[in-house]
């Protein structure tokens, strides 16, 4: 685990400013939901802590490391994203162990990695179809297989449910938050869904155009929301 931080955090794509000077301090272990409308700027955080993107000014620190000149590769990091990214021509095991391999982990540990995430994940008996061979909930979960393999510090998550029906939802909803207790790792969750903001978030953050609305728990943000806009958002149901 690490904790991330955020220092004056921007990004410019040509004159539009989509991430505004955002100051954060995510601690060892948290589970922190960023929420906020499209286009608020949520994926772009993320997308620059995974160092998938440029940052335009401001610093990134993991663990109390600047990285903001870190290759994705070099970063403790593994994100799950809405649409799987899943290999179409691999196995599931193959697709689980291909972040092992380009990152040169050995053979024997990386089965060992693959057994464990697929047993702690249900997906075990799977492991020689696929992702064309299985259900939208299934794919799902091999997704976050492959980033438990990696063991990182810190998981970022990008709208994970947001292609899976209601039910299953809250099902893989629930298996994350056991993740989270088992693994104790630093989450950071992507989400436009206030029940899964509610019932994931140790803190919740809002984001509006690119800028931090509120920090707070979800007790706080639903209960003394810092705005209309927070409450519109998130508040206590009219
Ligand atoms: P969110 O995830 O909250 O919906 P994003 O971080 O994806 O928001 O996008 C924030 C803003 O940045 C949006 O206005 C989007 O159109 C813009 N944007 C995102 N990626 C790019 C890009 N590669 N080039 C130009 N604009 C972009
Ligand atoms: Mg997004």
């Amino acid at each position: 685990m690490a904790s991330v931080s955020f220092d004056k955090l921007s990004k410019n794509y040509g004159t539009s400013q989509v991430v505004d000077g955002i100051d954060l301090d995510i601690a060892d272990g948290e589970f922190l939901v960023l929420v906020g409308p499209s286009g608020s700027g949520k994926s772009t955080v993320l997308r620059m802590l995974a160092g998938l993107e440029a940052v335009t000014s401001g610093e990134i620190r993991i663990g109390g490391q600047r990285v903001n000149h870190l290759q994705p590769r070099q970063r403790d990091i593994a994100m799950v994203f809405q649409d799987y990214a899943l290999y179409p021509h691999k196995t599931v095991r193959e697709n689980l162990g291909f972040g092992l391999k380009v990152r040169g982990i050995p053979g024997d540990e990386a089965q060992r990695r693959i057994i464990d995430a697929a047993d702690m994940l249900g997906i075990a008996q799977l492991l020689d179809r696929r992702p064309g061979q299985l259900s939208g909930g299934q794919r799902q979960r091999v997704a976050m297989g492959r980033a438990i393999v990696r063991r990182p510090q810190v998981f970022l998550f990008d709208e994970p449910l947001s292609n899976l029906d209601a039910k299953l939802r809250g099902q893989v909803r629930t298996e994350i938050k056991r993740l989270h207790q088992a693994l104790g790792t630093t989450i950071i969750y992507v989400t436009h869904d206030q029940v899964e903001a509610m019932t994931l978030a140790d803190r919740i953050v809002i984001l509006r155009g690119g800028a931090i609305e509120q920090v707070g728990t979800p007790d706080q943000i639903y209960n003394t929301p810092a705005n209309i806009f927070v409450g519109g958002f998130i508040g206590a149901p009219a």
